[in-house]
């Protein structure tokens, strides 16, 4: 073979350039005829790319074809030697000059596809990032908090885990109180209570603060009740306390009836019910007139014309005792109602639980 080779060694050439030429037919007129190029997009020029890279390793690389027969330059002979070379250099500069020209062309048209589909028209509309909202428990409960702040209340964050103390000693509510039971309270395994009401915060309050006190403290509050329609373990009050010297009833039942006025309108009537808590002495519940039907009777009321709303009282002596306040020298309110309850009213919800599934297609009609 070996002495072929030397025998026939421009017929070897030849047959690496038809080689060449038969592959690189596709590319033809890639340099000449810009209508091919155009007819190709950017993923398909850049691939011709990488095809016509290969191309240019099989034909003028280290282990073409063409490279073995350069060797063959210096076993020729010497009478040959000058026009084969020259051959050998004659191929190999018009095959070079072919790849090159595609390899330009091809270039520029991925350079052009490139540019064009970065291009960005900036007279295009933007996508405007969907803002977020609060939560219509935090809607209300602002809405609360900005009313008592304007009557001079400050807001007090309580904690949500209590000791036995200021869940329920403190807040005269005894040893064998039903409400103590477990059934009724969430304890954790060292025995401390979840706040099963915001009451606690008046204690933490009083004993901050000292007596004279106006304060209100929205927060969770938790009860081992079964998820239904109205009610649910977790769920929100908020707590009020006025304690200063002569503070009477009266003082509760105005400051009750101004905050529902403001919250529901300057016709809302407020009523008191006589009512028991062990934390108040005397105690009442309140209710509100409807502000759907002004007190007519409809849904929202059940056809009484009132709402009701939440529980109140006068500060019992033991409670302010209990905080270090004298009840000798002070006296005080306290109210409670529940947040949830009054989102549910307000915005017509029949099922209190919506509020906690965090379903974003209910979340976002309060927007
Ligand atoms: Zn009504």
């Amino acid at each position: 073979m070996a002495e072929d080779q030397i025998q026939d060694p421009k017929l070897q050439v030849e047959a690496a350039r038809k080689a060449f030429e038969q592959e690189f037919g596709r590319f033809a007129d890639f340099a000449e005829n810009s209508a091919r190029l155009n007819a190709l997009d950017l993923k398909s020029s850049e691939a011709e790319q990488r095809a016509l890279d290969e191309l240019r390793t099989r034909h003028l690389g280290k282990k073409s074809a063409l490279a073995a027969s350069k060797k063959l330059i210096g076993r020729i002979a010497a009478s040959e030697r000058g026009s084969f070379g020259q051959f050998v250099q004659q191929n190999e500069a018009e095959i070079t000059d072919k790849i090159e020209r595609t390899g330009l062309a091809l270039k520029a048209h991925v350079e052009l596809a490139r540019t064009a589909r970065e291009a960005i028209d900036v007279t295009l509309p933007g996508t405007r990032p969907r803002r977020g909202h609060v939560h219509p428990i935090t809607v209300v409960r602002e809405r609360i908090e900005d009313i008592f702040v304007s009557l001079g209340y400050a807001i007090e964050d309580g904690r949500e885990i209590e000791t036995d103390f200021y869940n329920f000693d403190a807040l005269n509510i005894p040893e064998n109180h039903p409400a103590r039971a477990s059934q009724d309270t969430f304890y954790t395994t060292d025995g401390f209570a979840l706040r099963s009401q915001t009451s606690t915060v008046q204690i933490h309050a009083m004993q901050r603060r000292g007596a004279p006190v106006r304060m209100i403290a929205p927060g969770r509050v938790f009860r081992r009740d079964t998820p239904d329609p109205t009610h649910n373990p977790m769920f929100f009050q908020v707590e009020g306390l006025c304690v200063d010297r002569g503070i009477s009833m009266a003082h509760l039942k105005g400051t009750v009836a101004e905050f529902l006025r403001r919250m529901f309108g300057e016709q809302t009537l407020t009523r008191f019910r006589p009512s028991y808590f062990p934390f108040t002495e005397p105690s009442a519940e309140f209710d509100f007139s409807c502000f759907k039907c002004g007190g007519t009777g409809c849904r929202i009321c059940k056809n009484s014309g009132w709402i009701e709303l939440g529980g109140s009282g006068m500060v019992h002596p033991n409670v302010l005792r209990g905080a270090g306040v004298d009840p000798e020298e002070f006296s005080g309110f306290a109210f409670g109602l529940g947040i949830d309850r009054m989102v549910a009213l307000m915005y017509g919800l029949d099922d209190i639980r919506l509020l906690f599934e965090n379903d974003v297609r209910f979340l976002k009609q309060f927007d």
